[in-house]
């Protein structure tokens, strides 16, 4: 009996391949000596595609705007946000950061925020060999705040 998915099977084998070719077209020998050519311009990336909306990858954090109120600790499944005292060890002051080894990027601590100083980025890269590197701590990222609007262009004043 002749396989019912054989048509699908043919289609596929002869269709061009869904899955994003990063960050080199085919598996190289050496990812190490991979990076180092790139590093030296001798090859390039295949850049990835872009997140979708929406997407849960590296947090942000707004430390100006953080009150220190420990409401996203509170809510962390992971354990992957630490306080930090304020100036002599005092609430007031106080800030966190975030362990993005330990993160299930789950947005509990976006939900929990009063503040929206917290939010979820489309950045994946996150692999590391040290997963307490600085690159997987999120102490600040600058302020989330809307840039302030151009002020209103006043018309020129009548000429005499
Ligand atoms: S996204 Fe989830 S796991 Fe990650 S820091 Fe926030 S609450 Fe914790
Ligand atoms: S919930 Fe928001 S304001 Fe409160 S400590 Fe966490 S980041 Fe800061």
């Amino acid at each position: 009996m002749a396989n019912p998915n054989l048509g699908l099977i043919l289609k596929q084998l002869f269709s061009r391949p869904y899955t994003n070719r990063f960050p080199v077209k085919y598996a190289p020998a050496s990812m190490h000596a991979t990076m180092d050519a790139v590093t030296s311009g001798k090859a390039q990336i295949t850049p990835p595609v872009p997140a979708p909306e929406h997407y849960r990858g590296k947090i942000a954090y707004d430390r100006e705007a953080c009150i220190g109120c420990k409401m996203c600790i509170k809510v962390c499944p992971a354990s992957a946000i630490e306080h930090i005292p304020g100036p002599d060890g005092k609430a007031k002051g106080s800030k966190v950061k975030f362990y993005m080894s330990r993160c299930t990027f789950c947005e509990m601590c976006v939900e929990a925020c009063p503040k929206d100083c917290i939010k979820m980025t489309g950045e994946f890269l996150m692999a590391d060999a040290d997963k307490n590197s600085d690159a997987l701590i999120v102490k600040d990222s600058g302020s989330f705040a809307a840039p302030a609007q151009p002020a209103a262009q006043q018309p020129a004043p009548p000429t005499a």
